[in-house]
């Protein structure tokens, strides 16, 4: 499975944004990558992103509620963002799950409404700091890969995003070794849970990557690409990024 690299924008991003997209689709129409790019721009965003980038990336959006449609007011289904243009969907981001309340069992409901839709899954989970020092950053992962990952899950429908709550945006980052130590306990749960389908879902790395730190992380065992925050707002930073993906071997 080819890496995935994808941009988180968050809650940032007006038209004028839309010129990175623009940047990145004719960079990659010139020399094609080595990863799957996607960036998940606010939803406001998300149709004129899918004209931008002309099929030559992918977008997505950051949430979807559970429902199809329904008297949920501000929510957005995954079918509307399928309906955008959308091809994939960011599910239990820890800004989510700690800002809004969303447990495990909501998270599993929107990978579910995801899929229901046709879009990528990524679902993210990790650690809080105290959890980590308290050494429990192998069992949270855990928990919420039981908790979070419905059954039914394929390469080609979700991919997990680790993400330490301490490393998002704050410019640090864990160690090699404990970014492979995670990444190698999630594929032993996803093995474990899914047999030989559970050996190519990617895992991806999100917390801090930025081109500095890109290329080391991207080469660690088990990490199959990086979901990146603020350093996929612009151009120049997201492509140094993705260009940092090793080419196979
Ligand atoms: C994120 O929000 O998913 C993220 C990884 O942010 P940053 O890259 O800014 O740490």
């Amino acid at each position: 499975m080819r890496p995935l690299i994808a941009g988180n924008w968050k809650m940032h991003g007006l038209a004028p944004q839309l010129g990175e997209i623009e940047t990145i689709a004719a960079s990659v129409k010139t020399t094609p990558p080595l990863a799957d790019i996607l960036i998940c721009p606010p939803a406001t965003l998300v149709a004129r992103a899918v004209q931008t980038a002309a099929g030559r990336i992918a977008i997505g959006g950051q949430d979807c509620h559970t429902e199809i449609a329904g008297a949920f007011t501000g929510d957005v289904s995954a079918e509307m963002l399928k309906d955008a243009g959308a091809s994939a969907v960011i599910v239990g981001h820890s800004e989510r799950r700690q800002y809004y309340g969303e447990t495990n069992a909501i998270v599993a409901a929107k990978t579910k409404a995801a899929w229901r839709a046709g879009l990528l899954a990524i679902i993210c989970i990790g650690e809080t700091e105290s959890q980590r020092l308290d050494g429990k950053a192998l069992s949270v992962c855990g928990d919420q890969i039981a908790g979070s990952v419905p059954e039914g899950i394929t390469v080609s429908a979700a991919a997990i995003a680790y993400e330490p709550l301490w490393a998002i945006g704050t410019g640090r980052t864990p160690t090699s070794e404990e970014i492979a130590e995670v990444h190698a306990y999630i594929r032993h749960c996803l093995s474990a849970r899914l047999g030989a389908e559970g050996n190519t879902v990617r895992i991806v790395y999100g917390g801090s990557v930025k081109p500095s730190n890109a290329r080391g992380i991207l080469a660690l065992p088990e990490v199959g690409g990086a979901l990146v925050g603020g350093a996929s707002l612009k151009a120049a930073d997201f492509e140094a990024i993705f260009r940092a993906v090793p080419v196979p071997t």
